[in-house]
């Protein structure tokens, strides 16, 4: 072959046809480069594998080629496959399960890879082994010999491409045709990362590292390769992010909020409190960023109970008194109600002020009449749930969306709350703290504001988990603090699963405890399911202190506050994650009280049920029990299915390249290049956070 290019289709190598040409498009591969960074899943270290002396006991990962397969009639039928492994022993793998369908997996020659605990019955044996298959005997190329006594790639592959010879085998002889004519033909295949990343970064070059990822000539050299793609993957990530501010700041601010606020001052000063330093520092912050000429788009991020309500307020008078409307949206309709009541209540000196409640199941006509206050901006400010999303929701001036509890929502409903204006200024907040690698990952677009501390005075919340055998004396130390004047939560897990079951223990619990342990003391019951009007009563009373115990499920989850209630326990408290257990406590502690949480479980919990409910009693801060839980779950489950924004990262990890995700961050705001975005090609919108290389 002569000339060739790295953007040339995939048919130009030997043996792949029009079939396979097809499947592999199917799989986002056309061109040679899309193929070289198709990376692999996993390696196998035949080397090591082979060398392994087999005992009885030992679990382990060996190399075998299928000798025979038969079925042994004894007290149970089974299949039995006998395996030899390159050092000639043979090990019988067993199966009792499943028996027709292993019969037609293994073939006499094919190389598997058995993983399990070797047993002694008559020789070794593994009994239903983890297994894969990494070839096939019709397959006589010899390639598999060139890799013998080396890590060896194994790809992703599906049932489509494997039925098109695409196995791992298919893979590593079309990606070694093209590392060879690379070589061959002394093709320069160019770099795609400055010189400066390479150097600062002690990265290897794009040939070499294309090489070793795919036939690494050891573990080391490997490492270096994933870490030098790994690297690539953030750097353009970031670019990626950074051209997307650099869009955004070329539009220019239409609507002005004011430098200075009557409102917003006199607010400050009726307040029943001093607002902390923390707070005032944010708002200045965030202020300054108001007076730029571009949109804002800011992360209010500060601990549950930190004040981050009173402090969206403030800095949303100075546009509702130069008549901008600001929209407020909050997770849940209990949320939305609280806020609105708040600011009624915070703003009862401004009464010429419209502020809008707008919920979804409202009567027809009073919907319509909502939305024309909203067309015609009569209303200022809204504060409303995911109902606001919806497209018949118009805005006179739009002039900043304030998105509480930012977590709970996906970035595309950010987004079409942004569309809603004239590019409105952005202000999300959210008390799941995030760690940082994630938090520069996902909302790299975004300026970060903290509060670092809560107001002061504020006790740290006394946290104890026990068994249900203490049930008794949870309930009357209950009853102590209501005979002080406190007021407590009592929650019952609800996980959609079990919606139905588990809604009526809890409404179960709640009748019987009003007969018979609290039959003296006010109860209330509080759930999604309950209507708009109840849910607001119970609330309502629960805020005034009329009511001394409520019981609920997960609905106050976020957000709620009644600094009166300092009792919060939480019923099977395994079942909850770290972050929602974390949340939860943030329901007390709340005001100048000293504040209890008690979780109670049965006796016997699963072993990370352990882990996550010691962390609550051990830490208090959220930043540290979102590490945890991040080392537990893993970056996607932390942030749940909501966050569509989590970039599809081929080969980073979010939690162990937080480093590299740091590093790269970094190089791209010193000397990171817009243009060389053109080297890679980016396909989708920003907000899904994909890249797509190719050259
Ligand atoms: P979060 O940050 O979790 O949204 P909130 O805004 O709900 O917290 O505030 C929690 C509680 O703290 C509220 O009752 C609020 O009135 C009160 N609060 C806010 N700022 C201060 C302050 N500077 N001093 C004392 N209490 C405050
Ligand atoms: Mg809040």
């Amino acid at each position: 072959m002569s000339k060739f290019n790295l953007s040339d289709g995939v048919e130009i190598l030997k043996g792949i046809g029009s079939h396979k040409k097809e499947v592999l498009k199917s799989i986002g591969i056309s061109t040679l480069s899309e193929l070289l960074y198709y990376f692999p899943r996993r390696y196998l270290d035949r080397n090591l594998t082979s060398s392994v002396v087999l005992k009885n006991g030992e679990v382990v990962s060996v190399l075998a080629s299928v000798l025979d397969t038969y079925l042994a009639h004894g007290k149970t039928s089974r299949l039995v496959v006998g395996v030899r492994t390159p050092n000639n022993e043979r090990i019988s793998l067993v199966f009792f399960k499943g028996v027709p369908y292993f019969k037609n997996v293994f073939k006499a020659g094919m190389d598997i890879v058995v993983t399990g605990k070797l047993e002694y019955f008559r020789g070794l044996q593994i009994v239903h082994p983890d297994y894969e298959i990494i070839s096939s005997t019709d397959d006589g190329d010899g390639l598999d010999l060139i890799h013998t006594g080396r890590i060896i790639p194994l790809y992703p592959s599906s049932e489509s491409l494997k039925k098109e010879g695409l196995d791992s085998r298919g893979f590593r002889r079309a990606i070694k045709q093209i590392l060879d004519m690379v070589k061959e033909n002394k093709l320069d295949i160019g770099e795609v990362l400055p010189g400066k990343s390479i150097q600062k970064r002690k990265l290897s070059d794009r040939y070499t590292s294309f090489f070793e990822i795919h036939f690494p000539s050891d573990h080391d050299s490997m490492q270096e390769a994933k870490r030098r793609f790994a690297y690539e993957e953030i750097y353009f990530f970031h670019l990626l992010m950074a051209f997307k501010v650099s869009q955004r700041e070329k539009i220019k601010r239409k609507l002005w909020p004011l430098k200075e606020s009557q409102t917003a001052n006199k607010l400050v000063q009726s307040l029943p409190f001093q607002l902390t330093k923390e707070q005032e520092n944010s708002i200045q912050k965030i202020r300054m960023l108001q007076q730029l000429d571009v949109p804002m788009a800011v992360l209010l991020q500060g601990d549950v109970g930190s004040g981050k309500t009173v402090t969206g307020l403030i800095l949303a008078l100075y546009y509702i008194e130069n008549n901008i409307q600001v929209c407020m949206v909050a997770p849940t309709e209990i949320l939305a109600r609280q806020h609105y009541h708040t600011i009624q209540t915070l703003l009862g000196y401004a009464p010429f002020i419209g502020v809008e409640l707008f919920l979804g199941g409202e009567k027809v006509k009073v919907r319509r009449e909502k939305l024309a206050r909203l067309k015609n901006g009569e209303t200022l400010f809204v504060i409303g749930t995911h109902s606001l999303f919806q497209d018949d929701v118009l805005f006179s001036d739009l002039g900043l969306v304030i998105i509480d509890e930012q977590h709970k929502f996906g970035v595309d409903q950010r987004e079409s709350l942004r569309s809603k204006g004239k590019n409105p200024d952005i202000l999300a907040m959210t008390a799941t703290p995030i760690p940082r690698s994630l938090c520069l990952t996902l909302y790299g677009d975004l300026n970060l504001v903290t509060i670092k501390a809560k107001p002061k005075g504020r006790k740290p919340i006394v946290t104890k988990w026990f068994f249900e055998d203490k049930r008794q004396s949870v309930y009357n130390s209950i009853k102590k603090y209501i005979g002080q004047g406190r007021q407590c939560y009592i929650v019952y897990p609800l996980v959609e699963e079990s919606e139905k079951l588990d809604l009526k223990s809890c409404i179960d619990a709640y009748e019987s405890l009003s007969m018979s342990e609290f039959k003296d003391y006010t109860m209330g019951l509080l759930h999604g399911k309950m209507k708009a009007n109840e849910k607001d009563a119970v609330m309502h009373s629960f805020k005034e202190g009329k009511i001394n115990i409520l019981v609920t499920t997960t609905v106050v989850e976020v957000g709620i506050d009644v600094p009166n209630a300092t009792v919060l326990v939480i019923e099977h408290a395994d079942r909850f994650g770290i972050s929602q257990l974390h949340q939860l406590r943030g329901r007390v502690g709340r005001g100048e009280h000293e504040s209890f949480c008690i979780f109670l479980t049965p006796f016997k919990v699963s072993e990370e049920a352990k882990v996550r409910l010691e962390s609550l009693v051990e830490y208090s801060d959220g930043f540290q029990l979102a590490e945890i839980d991040m080392r537990l779950r893993g970056p996607g489950e932390l942030l749940g299915v909501r966050q569509s924004g989590l970039p599809d990262f081929k080969i980073a990890d979010m939690q162990k390249d937080s480093e590299l995700i740091q590093q790269a961050l970094e190089d791209v705001q010193e000397f990171g290049e817009l243009g060389d975005l053109e080297k890679i090609e980016i396909k989708n919108r920003f907000w899904e956070g994909r890249i797509l290389f190719s050259n």
